[in-house]
């Protein structure tokens, strides 16, 4: 569509942390302003395609399945009982499709602020919106703080909020008022999981911060979880739960283990793995 010359390269800059993360890019494929944030996508030698929100990667196609099934399995296997599971962001629908691989999950609702996000993964991420058409699925485009405002009280087992960064249209996720909104929305025995930026860069602010207000919005647990993100600031990302009436530091690990999902890196080693954080996060935690 828009060939790039051949040293093109994509880079995202980390101001605050003075480092940067580059990708060989061969093609522009897509370059969308939405009412909402700058959308583009690339094409690259070694990644596959590339999903870019506002100059920060998103997605690639050669290591999304890390983060979408950190963020959905291990909250999907503390819960009990998962049935009624609500997706705040997500727009790449990569998150969705690792929920309803869950056969006890009977309905989905995903709530993202911008349709094109949805688009641009129905043309370029193909793999990513292959589940779209299950009839558990809901998709809505709206603002997720305010569908969580007018969700009635306690009818969600497990919400996720899959977001961009805590900048422009999702800053409004990460505050504790948001978060009490949440709490009242899950039913007794809920999980809620967020992702909670980089351990490497973000352990002593923003994971701590948001451990702090979870607990403040009325969470009796929490737990984060790193794993590996190449294409992620530091390469190294992270997810924290917490849980209403429920301790999301246990897991229901028979489950976890003996389960016929084609997944890629979530075992229940893994999730044990990682909830065992390093030492220099729990002092930072601390
Ligand atoms: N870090 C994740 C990843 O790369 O897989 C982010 C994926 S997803 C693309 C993040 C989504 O959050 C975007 O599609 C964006 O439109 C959505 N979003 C941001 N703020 C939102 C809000 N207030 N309500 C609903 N969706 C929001």
């Amino acid at each position: 569509m828009n060939p790039l010359p051949n040293d093109a390269w994509f880079t995202e800059v980390f101001d605050s942390h003075a480092s940067a993360f580059s990708l060989k890019v061969s093609e522009k494929l897509l370059d969308v302003q939405s009412p909402y944030q700058h959308l583009e996508v690339y094409a690259t030698e070694t990644y596959g395609n590339l999903m870019v929100l506002d100059g920060c990667v998103m997605l690639t196609d050669r290591d999304n399945f890390l983060y979408h099934e950190m963020i959905a399995h291990p909250a999907l296997f503390t819960h009990q009982d998962p049935k009624r599971v609500v997706i705040i962001g997500g727009g790449d629908c990569g998150t969705l499709k690792e929920v309803l691989r869950h056969p006890g999950v009977e309905h989905v609702t995903q709530i993202d602020i911008d349709e094109e996000v949805t688009k641009a993964a129905e043309r370029f991420f193909p793999s990513l919106v292959e589940s779209n058409d299950d009839p558990r699925a809901e998709l809505l485009f709206a603002d997720g703080v305010k569908w969580v405002d007018d969700a009635p009280g306690e009818s969600i087992d497990v919400l996720i909020i899959d977001s961009t960064d805590p900048v422009g249209p999702a800053e409004g996720l990460f505050k504790t008022d948001f978060l009490k909104r949440c709490h009242r929305i899950l039913k007794n025995g809920g999980v809620m999981v967020q992702q909670s930026e980089s351990p490497l860069y973000h352990s002593g602010s923003i994971i701590r911060e948001l451990r702090h207000d979870m607990r403040e919005a009325g969470f009796n647990s929490v737990a984060t979880l790193p794993f590996p993100q190449p294409v992620y600031p530091s390469g190294w990302w992270s997810v924290t739960l917490a849980g209403k009436e429920t301790d999301v530091n246990h897991f229901r690990e028979d489950a976890a283990a003996d389960h016929d999902m084609p997944l890629q890196y979530y075992t229940r080693d893994a999730h044990r793995g990682a909830l065992v954080l390093p030492p220099f996060m729990r002092n930072a935690l601390a």
